[in-house]
């Protein structure tokens, strides 16, 4: 097969983005060339920045620069609630209510047996060992409710009760994902 021409190498990269097909894709590439040359060559400084610099942060598991990211380290937050969601974008929703002001731990997902991420691909040890620090004493769980959102808060919920730990799911209504 011969290699890809430039202009075909980019379009196909674009494909990689979630809901992108062959043909928006090309819209994507000519409108970038086009019409947004600066743009484009932002575009692609941040991703490469965003992919070499961004990591989990070592306690809430959501991206950071550091090794462990400011909201963790912040003093003005009660360190006995840990809040589980299953998105870094559910917790930017949490923190708009402005109602929570203790910490959080996002799965990157939900149980989902069917596409074959259970507990271990989930990383549901990291979760534990966080939970289990001895200081935190209530675990809210507030993954989405869709129907792997309310399984995996039942499989939290009956994972940390059983270690002792308080658990509550935060009531449906609430403006959460
Ligand atoms: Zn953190």
């Amino acid at each position: 097969m011969a290699p890809l021409s430039v202009l075909e190498e980019l379009v196909d990269a674009l494909r990689c983005l979630p809901g992108v097909g062959p043909k928006s894709a090309q819209r994507m590439a000519y409108h970038l060339l086009q019409r947004n040359q600066s743009g484009a060559q932002r575009l692609s400084r941040a991703l490469l920045q965003a992919v070499e610099v961004l990591r989990h942060c070592g306690r809430c598991n959501a991206f950071s620069e550091t090794e462990v990211c400011e909201r963790c380290t912040s003093s003005r937050r009660d360190p006995t609630l840990l809040c589980v969601v299953e998105m870094p974008a559910d917790l930017n929703t949490m923190e708009q209510t402005h109602a929570y002001r203790g910490l959080y731990y996002v799965l990157m997902g939900h149980l989902s047996p069917l596409d074959g991420i259970g507990p271990k691909e989930l990383h549901l040890d990291r979760l534990l060992a966080r939970a289990l620090d001895g200081t935190v004493q209530e675990v809210i769980l507030a993954t989405n409710f869709t129907n792997e959102g309310e399984a995996t808060a039942h499989y939290l919920g009956e994972m940390l009760r059983v270690r002792g730990l308080r658990v509550s799911r935060i009531a449906r209504g609430v403006p959460v994902g």
